[in-house]
């Protein structure tokens, strides 16, 4: 009974331990999940820590990416400005040929648009060309400085408050923000730069330099350009005023040369004309002496006598030509250009000397048109004919050609008289119509000649405006050509 009632006491204590196992069990299943649940929340508290973090460092860096893009696009802009400055500078000095106007390119807005308060140059010799802002206490020491740092300041490309050697300008400009560059082309220093107290308070920049530079390099080409140009212009000068008195002394010369030349032609012709009359006399009495009018003479005096009287003519011969280049020389021959046929004067001439051909047995060939108006003096070109086809027949051996020929040429009458004879040196093509030269040839010895008759003839055809020459192939003979003008009827 005991037990029952104890039993029956134990019930409700069973009960109330099984609920509370129970409910251990079941808060113990809560705290476990609740755990987990912190656990993973934990976890997941970290992750966006990190995240957090990881978003904080990336805004950092763009924040940073920022600011330096803002710096390099400073920087850009900075350059863009300098860039602008050089073209401007470039396009306003392009033409400009003046040291001078070189110089006041750059002013005040150039100095301030390179970064600095102040600019000088100061040429070689010390001259002053550009000041913005030095006072002349700085002028006088940048002076001294340049003088007794001249191998420094020619040599360096630029100079900067780093440059080793510069402490007393440093201490001279009360500043550190300088610049000094040579002007320079070629190895030639034309004038030292000085840029000075920058607008910014900031060291000077790599950009400042680079463009400071270029800028000096710039201006030394165009000093040396500038330069280059008064030297060519002063030897032009030079030139002009050399060719001007050398002019003058030609053209005193010629006036000498004339003056001779006339004294010359008047002498010849004074000459000439005092021997004539004596001549014709010795010519008359040595023809008759000859003819034996005066009395039948010994035959070694007769011999005697008509070498004289042949050396009397050909004196005759040559007095008259000179006479007759004297004459056309000073002026005085009348000359009667007209339309006349040249044709028949060619056949003339032709028949004329057709004697003198026919005992060297040459043969004489007419290649002429039936009628050829040309403008001349008949009288004088009928001279011209006798002269060239006379020395054809003394320069072509016995049995040779002569051929007489005219044709139209480049609206020209071009007439030519052409042997078959000994021919002329090339040398001496042109020599053959100065007065008084004779070629040595193959026959020269037997050939009698004066050295005037081409003189003569060349004269004549100048005189007629038109001009002379002559080809020759030696031992294949020569050929002399000369033209005239046409004429469209002759005078009949
Ligand atoms: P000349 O006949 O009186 O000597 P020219 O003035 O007529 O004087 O000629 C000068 C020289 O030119 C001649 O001595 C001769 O040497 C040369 N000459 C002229 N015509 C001919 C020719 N047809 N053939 C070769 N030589 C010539």
């Amino acid at each position: 009974m005991e037990v029952t009632a104890a039993n029956q006491n134990m019930g409700p204590i069973i009960g109330t331990a099984g609920f509370l196992f129970v409910m251990i069990l079941i808060l113990a299943f809560y705290l476990f999940n609740k755990l987990q649940l912190i656990s993973v929340l934990k976890k997941n508290a970290e992750h966006l820590n990190r995240t957090i973090r990881e978003l904080d460092y990336q805004a950092k860096m763009i924040i940073q990416g920022d600011m330096e893009l803002k710096l390099y696009q400073e920087e850009v802009e900075d350059k863009l400005n300098k860039l602008t400055l050089l073209k401007n500078l470039i396009i306003a000095s392009l033409h400009i040929l003046d040291k001078e106007k070189l110089f006041s390119q750059v002013d005040e807005k150039t100095i301030n648009d390179l970064g600095f308060k102040k600019g000088l140059i100061i040429t070689t010799e010390l001259e002053e060309k550009v000041n913005v802002g030095f006072e002349s206490n700085e002028v006088e020491g940048i002076k001294d400085f340049i003088l007794h740092k001249k191998q420094l300041v020619h040599a360096l490309p630029l100079i900067s408050a780093e440059t080793e050697g510069t402490k007393e300008i440093t201490n001279l400009l009360v500043t550190r923000d300088f610049l000094i560059a040579p002007v320079k082309a070629r190895e030639k220093v034309y004038a030292i730069f000085i840029l000075a107290n920058m607008v910014m308070p900031i060291d000077v920049r790599r950009a400042e330099k680079e463009i400071f530079s270029i800028i000096c390099m710039y201006l030394g080409q165009c000093l040396d350009n500038i330069q280059l140009f008064e030297e060519f212009y002063n030897a032009k000068d030079d030139l002009e005023r050399k060719v001007k008195e050398r002019t003058n002394e030609l053209v005193k010369s010629l006036r000498e040369i004339e003056t001779i030349s006339r004294a010359k032609t008047d002498f010849i012709s004074g000459v000439s004309h005092e021997l004539r009359t004596p001549l014709t006399s010795v010519k008359g009495f040595s023809s008759l002496l000859a003819a034996e009018k005066f009395g039948k003479l010994p035959e070694e005096a007769k011999k005697r006598l008509l070498t004289i009287d042949e050396n009397v003519n050909k004196l005759v011969d040559m007095v008259n030509t000179l006479l007759d280049i004297a004459r056309i020389e000073s002026g005085k021959t009348e000359v009667k250009i007209a339309p006349e046929d040249v044709a028949k004067v060619m056949r003339n001439t032709g028949e004329f000397l057709s004697p003198q051909m026919h005992a060297k047995g040459i043969n004489l060939v007419f290649d002429i048109p039936e009628m050829l108006p040309v403008y001349m003096d008949k009288n004088l070109i009928e001279r011209v004919f006798i002269n060239l086809l006379g020395n054809a027949v003394k320069f072509t051996p016995n049995g040779g050609q002569i051929t007489l020929s005219a044709k139209i040429n480049n609206n020209q009458a071009l007439i030519s008289v052409a042997d078959t004879g000994y021919g002329i040196e090339k040398d001496n093509l042109e020599k053959v119509f100065q007065e008084f030269f004779r070629a040595e040839n193959p026959a020269g010895a037997e050939v009698k000649g004066t050295g005037l008759g081409l003189s003569l003839v060349k004269r004549i055809i100048e005189m007629h405006k038109e001009k002379i020459w002559a080809e020759s192939e030696i031992g294949k003979g020569s050929t002399f050509y000369f033209t005239l003008k046409l004429a469209k009827e002759p005078n009949l």
